[in-house]
């Protein structure tokens, strides 16, 4: 099953990057990013210990959090929000990555279901101003921090980055580095963040050596996928962003 064999080796990457760097093997998570890949593929990941998968579009994940709902699973939205899209992420998600502007937490908070415990929630910040445009600008984020961090649905963790792909290792660590200091400096302003979300396939070893906590990975582990879906999502997806 080359789902599982896939895993194995991302794994075994993650070790291999936390033993050169120094790392304790246990202090990177690993999300699985399972967008565009259907319920089954989420299913045989699942039954090979993996607990949490990431998703990008909103409708598609909602069904797939549905479909599942029986394996107890923890759910992480990580693309694009539009602040008139946000009930369903409040309603159904464990996590959003992608919170980059107030008005969005706003409603993230307000829209959280007084059942269940608040929404675990990222800022995406743009740490090297890439033209996506998604994300607050690095000195931007501290303030936005403190005005989410007080949101009582919501429970702000860390920060998610996206850098510009690279085949260059010193270049990506160098990013990944930037985004490592400026986690650093919001922690010590007294905010309690944990999170550190950045690396991905390709670039997850330079992320782990910068001290990335939690590395998204998708076409290692699930294959690769037929669109550039951050550009351009599936027509019938476009009405669940
Ligand atoms: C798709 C996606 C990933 C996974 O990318 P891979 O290169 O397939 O590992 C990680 N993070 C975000 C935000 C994504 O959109």
């Amino acid at each position: 099953m080359a789902i599982e064999t896939n895993l194995e080796l991302i794994h075994t990457r993650i070790a291999q990057a936390c033993q050169n760097a120094g790392r304790a093997q246990n202090g990177v998570q690993l999300l699985a990013v399972s967008k565009t890949f259907p319920p089954e593929a989420v299913a045989q990941a699942a039954a090979c210990g993996q607990r949490d998968f990431g998703e990008n579009y909103i409708q598609e994940g909602v069904d797939k959090i549905t479909a599942l709902a029986h394996l107890g699973l923890t759910w992480h939205c990580i693309g694009p929000l539009q602040s008139n899209k946000t009930r369903p992420v409040a309603e159904h998600f464990d996590w959003v990555h992608s919170v980059d502007r107030l008005k969005i937490a706003q409603r993230l908070s307000e829209q959280r279901p007084s059942t269940l415990p608040p929404l675990n929630v990222c800022i995406q910040v743009n740490i090297d101003g890439g033209p996506t445009k998604a994300g607050v600008a690095p000195e931007d984020a501290l303030a936005l921090a403190q005005a989410v961090v007080t949101l009582p649905g919501l429970r702000l963790r860390g920060i998610m980055t996206i850098p510009e792909p690279t085949p260059d290792f010193a270049a990506t660590l160098k990013v990944h580095q930037r985004a490592k200091a400026l986690f650093d400096q919001l922690r010590a302003t007294g905010l309690p963040l944990d999170t550190l979300s950045m690396g991905m396939s390709a670039d997850l070893e330079a992320a782990v050596q910068a001290g990335s906590t939690l590395v998204r990975v998708g076409s290692a582990i699930f294959g690769g996928r037929a669109v550039r879906e951050a550009a351009t999502p599936p027509a019938s997806q476009q009405t669940g962003l």
